[in-house]
């Protein structure tokens, strides 16, 4: 029968694949983040445009009916003109008859500047739309191929999930717990290998690869033979050493930094 740490090893390791399946099922996939990216300020830039060509085209028709509301007020001036008796009436009547006038210069300046913007918006819309009619294609397969991948992984983390639980009922209650504490508490890194450093005098030392503070040999010998649970003194991880293999590719750097 394993060890606890040994389970502990493992458990730790299914629940860090069940959690990165878990992240990617609620997501975005790492490797489609960038074109999403892409895609999302393109697509935020061709709705500004439009709200804009909106915005002017609103602002236009606001100018239009004030112009032929004024219009009408030109020809109602107009009509009275002949009907005046009072040379004071007349004055004040010209005087209508000309702020309506260039009220009317006013609003035609105003219509024509916003077509001038909608049709400046509505030329970046058609070469932005364009150009993004590819990456909504290039984003459609991208999207196609995830919800293709998803099965895979939705069953994989089912597995997962299975693998858990039988390693959790491995573990005797009072590991589990003291795991599943260490796990919460470390945000799910409950483990942390021994690293070993060669001193220039030859001398051998040990430190959490974790958090590099130092291990006691005891406390090396302890895990390395009777697989005891023990925690970094620091940050209190739970200590493991590693495999031969995994041992070959980290040993090099640490030496080398650690020297
Ligand atoms: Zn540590």
């Amino acid at each position: 029968m394993a060890r606890p740490l040994e389970t502990i090893i493992e458990l730790q390791d299914a629940l860090e694949r069940l959690h990165a399946a878990e992240r990617q099922l609620e997501g975005i996939p790492d490797w489609m983040r960038e074109l999403h990216a892409e895609y999302r300020e393109r697509k935020g830039e061709i709705e500004a445009l439009e709200q804009q060509a909106e915005e002017a085209a609103a602002e236009r028709r606001t100018a239009e009916v004030e112009i032929s509301d004024t219009q009408e007020k030109l020809k109602r001036y107009q009509r009275q003109i002949n009907e005046v008796s009072t040379q004071r009436e007349y004055g004040a009547l010209l005087q209508e008859i000309d702020t309506a006038k260039s009220r009317i210069a006013e609003l035609e300046e105003q219509a024509y500047a916003c077509m001038e913007r909608i049709d400046r918006a509505n030329s970046s819309l058609e070469e932005q739309r364009g150009a993004f009619r590819e990456l909504d294609e290039r984003h459609q397969a991208e999207l196609a191929k995830w919800e293709e991948e998803k099965p895979g992984i939705a069953e994989e983390a089912e597995k997962l999930r299975g693998r858990v639980d039988v390693l959790r009922e491995h573990l005797p209650r009072p590991q589990l717990a003291y795991f599943e504490r260490i796990f919460e508490r470390t945000g799910g890194e409950a483990l942390a290998p021994i690293r070993k450093i060669e001193r220039s005098r030859g001398a051998t030392m040990w430190h959490c690869g974790a958090c590099n503070y130092n291990v006691r040999p005891q406390v090396v010998v302890d895990v390395q033979d009777r697989g005891a649970l023990l925690q970094c003194d620091s940050c209190k991880r739970i200590l493991y050493v590693e495999t031969e293999s995994a041992e070959e590719t980290s040993d090099e750097p640490a030496a080398a930094t650690g020297a």
